[in-house]
């Protein structure tokens, strides 16, 4: 019987979910897919390693049903159903928040539960759903060790004053902090350019990764020094709905002169700003780039500045810079907007071969460039399912000694 392992990415309104072959290494994909819950139906659509549609269903829920728990069991019993002789070996989880204590992927048990339960105030749009997608796996195998994978493990290595905040010390003590985020993403893209540019990857190192959620990372010789993204993930480059840096003069004013409410303002934060916001048009960059409204516009030049803003910065904290990496949604298709941003950036070392940009080559920097530029397709499933089967395999380990 072979074995699988299933990795779970549980949003607040989605889980995406992937199927990887255990037997071999690195696991390779079997099916990803996607359960969404969209207005009053919900819909589940997964495909094979080539994208081809393997399996769709749509259905309305009862009153009661919560999408999670529901999706999930539909989720698992078209795995059953669709591989009746494997076995799952492990269960993946990404986790957004891994707060201060957790550096590396952990085994679940019932006091890492109530760890992450108590993480939740961090992140309080994510951490419930990644942990009711623990909950209902380990409903469904019992037996199978589900391992949680966090999105700010790869941070924790942060020198305090990429770590801190200019706030009396006891915050910092009560945990808030400069956490970062999207630490899976940065992973598995510096696995890649390890294999693709050893030296590069061993050196300074900025990762872009520009998507619906956007963050930038500084890396040195494969740690994570500084990251946009900070407390939460609101923080740093404008997004698709969430507005990036901010004055925390305007939190105050909007809730002191303008009277907004606190679920007023988060919501509006969260899901109203940001590219739509600025637009008013969407939060989704290929209509803001196939617009001509003026205000589509001037969102992406603000998004562009931004992330040339932040590079320089992240440049600075590492005293210069080998190689920058483009990974996302956007940073993957857009070669418009990584044109934009490398533009003129000759003075720290950059230069840009407008072919293999067009071209959505993997490297795009021209031969004589001191800084080498790349695009890499991230995969944040691969390293969820790589980091769990190596967590199992080390358990397996200890276990026999
Ligand atoms: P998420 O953070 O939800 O995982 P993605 O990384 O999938 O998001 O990125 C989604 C973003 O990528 C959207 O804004 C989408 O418009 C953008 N995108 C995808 N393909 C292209 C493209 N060819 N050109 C410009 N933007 C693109």
């Amino acid at each position: 019987m072979n074995r699988q392992i299933v990795t779970l990415n549980a949003g607040s309104s989605s889980i995406k979910f992937a199927v990887f072959d255990e037997d071999v290494r690195p696991p390779t994909l079997i099916a990803s897919g996607l359960a969404q819950s969209v207005g009053g139906a919900r819909h589940i659509l997964v495909r094979d390693r080539a994208a081809v549609a393997l399996h769709e269903e749509q259905w309305v829920p009862s009153e009661a049903s919560a999408f999670h728990a529901d999706a999930l069991r539909r989720v698992l019993a078209w795995r059953t159903g669709a591989f009746p002789d494997a076995r799952v070996a492990v269960v993946g989880h990404r986790v957004v928040h891994g707060g201060a204590h957790f550096d590396r992927p952990v085994v679940v048990n019932d006091d890492v539960l109530a760890e992450l339960a108590a993480l939740e105030p961090l992140a309080p749009l994510h951490q419930s759903h990644n942990i009711a997608g623990i909950f209902a796996a380990r409903a469904a195998w019992p037996d199978v060790p589900q391992v949680a994978c966090f999105d700010t493990a790869f941070h924790r290595g942060h020198p305090f004053v990429h770590d801190v905040f200019a706030l009396p010390r006891s915050f910092y003590r009560d945990g808030v902090r400069c956490y970062g985020f999207h630490g899976l993403s940065y992973e598995y893209v510096m696995g890649r350019l390890r294999a693709i540019a050893p030296r590069e990857a061993a050196g300074r190192v900025v990762v872009a990764h520009l998507g619906n959620g956007a963050s930038m990372c500084a890396i040195l010789n494969g740690a994570s020094v500084a990251c946009t993204m900070g407390f939460s993930s609101l923080d740093g480059l404008p997004m698709g709905t969430r507005c990036g840096r901010l004055d925390p003069g305007v939190i105050l004013y909007l809730l002191l002169e303008k009277k907004l409410g606190v679920a007023e303002l988060s919501e509006m934060l969260w899901t109203e700003s940001g590219l739509k916001g600025l637009s008013g048009i969407s939060n989704d960059m290929r209509e803001l780039e196939a617009s001509d409204q003026p205000q589509a516009r001037e969102a992406i030049d603000y998004f562009v500045s931004r992330v040339r803003y932040e590079l320089g910065g992240l440049a600075a904290a590492l005293d210069g810079l080998d190689a920058i990496v483009f990974c996302g949604g956007v940073g993957e298709n857009s070669w418009s907007i990584r044109d934009r941003v490398l533009e003129g950036m000759d003075w720290i070392g950059i230069k840009v071969d407008r072919t293999a940009n067009r071209a959505g080559a993997e490297r795009i920097s021209s031969a004589g460039s001191g800084v080498r530029v790349f695009v890499i397709r991230t995969d944040e499933e691969a390293i969820i399912a790589q980091r769990a089967v190596e967590l199992l395999a080390l358990q397996v380990f200890l276990t026999a000694r």
